[in-house]
């Protein structure tokens, strides 16, 4: 399905509002989080920017920065938690191809325990790169930063 990017119809900004329910844990002038509706694990927890950016690109970095810091903050509250929690996953989807469905960039708090059956999939059969490989493909980035 295509990534709705539009303020209009977006499930987080109508959460932010107040328009539609949520658990929220944490609020600041710029972020909040609240817990994902359909967690991978039980305390699943979404740091939300409140202003709308649909993708990394229109994010401001100050907002991002806040948005990390309060994912580690709650990070360190979900492992002293009695929560399940032995190790965490960070992430962020950036586009319909790597997974976003909520056109409204949000950085993911995922607690993670022993035999609790999610992972990344990698793909079989991938090789080590060469340097060689990796000098050309840093330059490729380097020349976009
Ligand atoms: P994405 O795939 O865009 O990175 O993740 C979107 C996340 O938002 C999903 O994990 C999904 O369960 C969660 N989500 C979608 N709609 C709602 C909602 O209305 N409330 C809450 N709390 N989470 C939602
Ligand atoms: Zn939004």
């Amino acid at each position: 399905m295509k990534l709705d990017k539009s303020k209009k119809n977006c499930v987080f900004c109508k959460i932010i509002s107040g328009e539609f329910p949520s658990t929220q844990i944490y609020q600041d002038e710029s972020v909040i989080a609240f817990l994902d509706i359909n967690p991978i694990n039980p305390g699943h927890t979404l740091v939300v920017p409140r202003e709308h950016s649909a993708r990394l690109e229109s994010l401001n970095p100050e907002i991002g920065g806040q948005m990390f810091k309060v994912g580690q903050q709650i990070s360190l509250a979900l492992l002293k938690s009695k929560i399940s929690c032995e190790g965490i996953n960070l992430h962020l989807s950036d586009g319909e191809v790597a997974g976003q469905e909520v056109g409204h960039t949000h950085l993911h708090i995922i607690p993670r325990f022993f035999q609790d059956g999610f992972g990344f999939k990698t793909r079989q059969g991938s090789v080590q790169a060469s340097r060689e490989e990796l000098n050309k493909l840093a330059d490729l980035i380097e020349a976009n930063l």
